[in-house]
């Protein structure tokens, strides 16, 4: 690890955090791209969510916002580096100090705490005067692709990323339980943004799948608006009713039929 001591090691390290970031996302957007949104006849279910075509420039649109995206997501990283290394977080380094229960239950916590903050900070800025300014550059892309992940206003980066960072000065966690939230997060962003839906039919009625969410869920929330908005479970929306009522019918027409093909 680098120790930040000077201006260079801290010019050094934002530059690592950017890269490492920025060069998640495209990694990711990349192989799911590949692997799910070729041309229509080539995808796993042969149909897209949203069938509305993607706008020429929007793939460009979409990257330039999620490298402003990464560059804040780098200085807040950079920021709790710096704090780790004064000795002001609770991050951890040896699984044994907290024990292994513990390093399971801090993940699920973490998890659970992000669904609450992103549900209700999601559910403001859907407000008109809010909407407007902060979170209208992400529905910008009606029809999702794995770029479309990290595609948010610089405000929507900043208020989406401050909650782990937080949450490090109070809970103890393992730093490559961060790690792991950190791949959680950028695979659901990819997932949820795909316009394929990659769950097994029926999925959304297994006592599991249906506290996910998945790309038919998501591309819901890009198409209605007021409905659908949790970030990787569905509790939120369903104890509140705020999850569409299409999203049985779309889904059951959109996953994989056992029997088909
Ligand atoms: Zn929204
Ligand atoms: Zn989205």
């Amino acid at each position: 690890m680098i120790q930040i001591t000077s201006l260079t090691t801290l010019g050094l390290t934002a530059l690592l955090f950017f890269v490492a970031v920025f060069g998640r996302y495209v990694l990711f957007s990349l192989v799911f791209d590949w692997l799910f949104t070729g041309s229509t006849a080539e995808q796993p279910t042969g149909r897209p969510i949203q069938e509305r075509q993607r706008k020429p420039d929007q793939q460009w649109r979409e990257i330039g916002w999620s490298a402003l995206t990464s560059l804040i997501f780098a200085a807040i990283g950079l920021g709790v580096m710096v704090a780790y290394q004064a000795g002001a977080t609770r991050i951890y380094t040896d699984v044994q100090a907290y024990g292994w229960l513990w390093y399971i239950v801090s993940i699920g916590l973490v998890l659970f705490t992000q669904e609450t903050y992103y549900y209700w900070l999601h559910r403001w800025m859907h407000r008109p005067g809010v909407y407007r300014w902060i979170h209208k550059v992400h529905h910008d892309s009606l029809t999702t692709s794995p770029w479309t992940a990290f595609s948010f206003h610089p405000t929507e980066s900043t208020l989406q990323a401050l909650l782990l960072p937080a949450l490090t000065f109070v809970l103890p966690l393992h730093s490559t339980a961060i790690c792991l939230i950190l791949i959680i997060m950028t695979v659901s962003g990819a997932i949820n943004h795909l316009n394929t839906e990659v769950y097994p039919h029926a999925f959304d009625r297994h006592w599991l799948g249906r506290w996910l969410i998945g790309a038919t869920h998501h591309s819901l929330h890009h198409s209605q608006f007021r409905y659908n908005y949790g970030l990787y479970f569905t509790w939120w929306d369903k104890w509140m009713k705020t999850e569409s009522p299409d999203f049985q019918r779309l889904f059951a027409e959109k996953s994989r039929k056992k029997t088909s093909r």
